[in-house]
């Protein structure tokens, strides 16, 4: 995968289980009564409050929690003490669990796959169907799949009825839960629509006994391009598991997404960025690997003390051991943002002690090269192309 593309991906936010359960209830879907707990003794009363047996559910940000011992029937509040303290503190694939969902059990006869989603290849929505679930998706689509229907779905006409109940026919759900299913398909597209989510997934989707459509998980992804429209977006934010340097960097209102290489990035515009991420990933090669250590775009204005707050969140990166400042002047003209970069090191004082290359062109460049020539800066070295300049910051991240 490219950095960039890295970088796109960084712009969606995966909702823990519980979080998604509380979106599909909020828009009847059917879904069981369930309290989050993150003790023991809190598991416990919570299966005291639901009553009958329960289920303990690891709340990790990733799949196949069951597989790994994550989800545990409990048979009483007593046992659910017991399979909450086994449950709580495991690693899931690198995945701490901090609270458990305690839901009623369910008693499931068949469990189907069902989801929403943005099929970024194809420009189009998707629904993803099958009357084979709880089963890896994946594994499923590798292995038969004829058994997963691809239906696509036009934004702008939506999810009816009888949309609906195409999808549910074409997944071969049985005849008699046809119609029931084909309702809660319904109520899905509305939560995909009203969060703008990229993703509402639910595996298993079961019918029990009495013939009901129950969706027994939850996997919602949220596109945080929309976070603008949807201020409840912000509450579902895992603060705990949030990088400490992006929620410096958002403080700031940067636009900066931390990435694992030891160069640290900052440029104006995204397109700039993006192609930055992958020039200096290609000179690292040539210098012990080395690779960008963010994404970083100050945008147009590229004001003094936006750059400054900009060095100030990468340089507090540890990772980092040079920094590359690629900059195209346009509107913001190139002395302009020489002179924020000279201002940038006055604020930062002291702090500004790794290696600074920059690489300055478009409108006004050679006096935005006089500039920097003449503050004669220790830190900054000029170079003028941009493969030049990821070039050297690469070779002095490797040096360092
Ligand atoms: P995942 O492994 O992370 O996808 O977690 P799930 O929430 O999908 O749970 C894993 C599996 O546990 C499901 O596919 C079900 O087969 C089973 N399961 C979960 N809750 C219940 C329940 O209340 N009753 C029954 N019978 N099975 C359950
Ligand atoms: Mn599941």
């Amino acid at each position: 995968m490219a950095a960039w593309q890295h970088a796109a991906r960084r712009q969606s936010m995966d909702l823990f289980e519980h979080q998604a359960r509380d979106l599909f209830a909020a828009h009847d879907v059917p879904v069981l009564a369930g309290i989050t707990a993150n003790t023991a003794e809190q598991a416990r009363s919570a299966a005291e409050q639901l009553t009958g047996k329960v289920v303990i559910k690891a709340q990790v940000k990733t799949g196949g929690r069951g597989k790994a011992g994550g989800v545990k029937l409990a048979e009483d509040p007593s046992d659910a003490h017991e399979k909450a303290k086994s449950v709580l503190g495991m690693d899931i694939r690198g995945h701490r669990v901090r609270d458990v969902l305690v839901t009623e059990a369910c008693d499931v006869v068949e469990e189907y796959y069902f989801s929403f989603l943005l099929d970024r290849a194809n420009r189009t929505f998707l629904a993803l169907a099958s009357a084979e679930g709880g089963v890896d998706i994946e594994q499923l689509a590798a292995e038969r799949p004829e058994s997963l229907a691809r239906v696509p779905v036009d934004r702008h006409v939506g999810v009816d009825a009888a949309k609906a109940r195409k999808i549910v026919e074409a997944a071969k759900f049985p005849a008699e839960i046809a119609e029931s299913a084909a309702d809660v398909v319904v109520q899905l597209w509305e939560v995909f629509i009203a969060a703008d989510a990229t993703l509402v997934e639910v595996n298993p989707l079961v019918r029990n006994q009495r013939n009901r459509i129950i969706a027994l998980d939850g996997k919602v992804t949220l596109d945080e391009n929309a976070a603008f429209r949807q201020p409840a977006h912000a509450e579902l934010v895992d603060k705990e598991a949030e990088d400490p340097l992006e929620a410096k960097a958002k403080a700031k209102d940067l636009n900066y997404v931390k990435l694992d290489g030891q160069v640290g990035i900052i440029g104006n515009g995204a397109g700039l960025v993006m192609s930055t991420l992958d020039v200096v990933a290609y000179a690292g090669e040539a210098h012990q690997g080395v690779k960008p250590a963010n994404f970083l775009d100050i945008g147009g204005g590229a004001s003094a003390e936006v750059m400054a707050a900009g060095l100030d969140v990468i340089l507090g990166d540890p990772d980092v051991k040079s920094v590359f400042v690629n900059v195209f002047g346009g509107i913001t003209a190139c002395d302009a943002v020489a002179n924020g970069i000279v201002q940038a090191l006055e604020i930062l004082g002291d702090e500004a002690t790794k290696p600074l290359v920059v690489r300055l062109d478009g409108n006004n460049v050679e006096e935005g090269r006089r500039i920097l020539a003449e503050a004669n800066h220790p830190v900054v070295t000029m170079v003028d192309t941009m493969d030049g300049a990821a070039d050297k910051a690469a070779e002095l991240a490797a040096g360092a």
